[in-house]
């Protein structure tokens, strides 16, 4: 549990890129809960990846789509050249559908189905294989292999990174072993593929630029190991997601500059010496393209004074579950109280009967009054997304804060419409009587 930002004075502050004033213009139109993004942070931050990797020539980020599912948003990271992440058949669609196909798709998925394997190869998109038994499942569904195939790989063991943070790839269900992607190669070459890609994802929400230089190594060195023992040289390596961001206030983020530079340095180091120097780097970020430009906007409902002090609003987990799902911290800025003493410990709840249903627990914050706003932040990855409709609620609004500051929505509210829509068998309006 992260969840012990306890103590008074210590100085704790994120500053969210939207005003109270903003939002009390917004709610006129737009009730709250709602997810708002950031158009100008988003742009900025996209650019700066470029830029990070300019000096790789056939750089490629793919975004992760999964992390926030909206068309809008992934049009606007396409500008900058950014292409797909996907792994699922809706995802696949989605890409599609806003016009980012073909090699634009990089398809990580896992104990895929056949129809999905089938759809991303009739639009044109990389199948980025997770297992060995997979080489055949796609051989036999699209009749033969595409020019252009890649393998996720496993290490096992457990990772770990100078500064403590370890991730255990020894447990997890994904990718190759080291002798399964040995021979996984030169089965592939044997079979007609042409261009090959190496992809792996070993710690998940990294917050230290060490991470993708250390991950980078190691593939380049097994890139060389597996040109000297399978003849097979590697057209790109996927360094995947798992660049992290600073949820908490006391966090200093991640610099991608530095990330850029230090991945430039173990590609001269490790790549060129060995005659691989036309490599392609691409990259699947989720978290850090999107993380820190949405928020969760929220209205203070109710406040319940009893064994603990309770803040209620209208918001709860089906909008945001990373708070009850994993402990994680989110900041939270009581819109117009920016510069006010955090004196009050609350917990902030949603409505869910589950005692999970917390966005905050024992949280230092300014005295909150029922009608204020509160800024949820860096909801912007694996927050809407995870949405869910436990307790028959609804998911909430996706709105997009433009660069000249008007305001976009970009996915509207679900209406309990949407919740019976699936009840072909049984039309609750007509039992309501309209
Ligand atoms: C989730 C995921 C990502 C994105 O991860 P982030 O931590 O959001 O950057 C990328 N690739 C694969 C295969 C994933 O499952």
């Amino acid at each position: 549990m992260l969840e012990q930002k306890k103590g008074f004075g210590i100085e704790m502050k994120k500053v969210p890129f939207v005003t109270k004033e903003q939002i009390e213009e917004i709610v006129k139109t737009y009730p709250t809960p709602f997810y708002l993004y950031d158009e100008k942070g988003i742009r900025d931050n996209a650019k700066a990846v470029q830029e990070a990797f300019a000096w790789n020539k056939g750089f490629k980020e793919y975004f992760a789509i999964k992390a926030c599912p909206n068309p809008f948003l992934i049009q606007i990271l396409h500008e900058y050249g950014i292409g797909c992440d996907c792994s699922s058949m809706t995802e696949l669609m989605l890409s599609n559908a806003v016009g980012i196909n073909g090699q634009d798709i990089m398809f990580s998925s896992n104990d895929t189905p056949a129809e999905e394997y089938a759809y991303c190869a009739e639009i044109g998109g990389i199948i980025n294989l997770d297992d060995i038994t997979h080489i055949e499942f796609v051989e036999k569904i699209l009749g033969s292999l595409p020019e252009t195939m890649s393998c996720r790989y496993n290490p096992g063991g457990i990772f770990q990174l100078s500064n403590g943070i370890m991730d255990n790839p020894g447990d997890s269900k994904y990718g190759f072993t080291l002798e399964q992607l040995l021979e996984g190669y030169r089965i592939l070459k044997a079979k007609g593929v042409k261009n090959f890609g190496l992809h792996a994802f070993l710690a998940s929400n990294t917050v230290t630029n060490e991470y993708y230089p250390q991950l980078a190594r190691q593939l380049f060195e097994l890139a060389v190991r597996i040109k000297e023992e399978t003849g097979v040289e590697l057209a790109f390596i996927n360094l995947s997601g798992g660049v992290g961001i600073p949820y908490s206030p006391e966090q200093s983020g991640n610099d991608i500059q530095v990330i850029g530079e230090g991945v430039r340095q173990v590609y001269e180091e490790v790549l060129v010496p060995a005659g691989m120097g036309s490599v392609a780097i691409y990259t699947e970020m989720g978290r850090f393209m999107m993380g820190p430009y949405g928020v969760l906007v929220t209205k203070a409902i109710h406040e319940k004074h009893i064994h603990k002090e309770y803040i209620g609003v209208d918001a709860c987990a089906v909008n945001l579950m990373r708070p009850a799902m994993y402990g994680a911290y989110h900041h939270i800025t009581v819109l117009g109280k920016e510069d006010a003493v955090c004196d009050h410990q609350y917990d902030v709840t949603g409505s869910l009967c589950e005692n999970n249903d917390k966005f905050a627990i024992d949280r230092m914050l300014p005295q909150i009054d029922k009608g204020d706003y509160l800024v949820i932040h860096d909801a912007g990855a694996h927050g809407f997304a995870m949405g869910y409709n436990y307790n028959g609620k609804l998911k909430s609004a996706e709105l997009l804060l433009k660069e000249d500051g008007s305001v976009q929505l970009i996915r509207r509210a679900e209406t309990p419409k949407d919740y019976f829509a699936t009840f072909d068998c049984f039309n609750v309006f007509e039992k309501l009587g309209n």
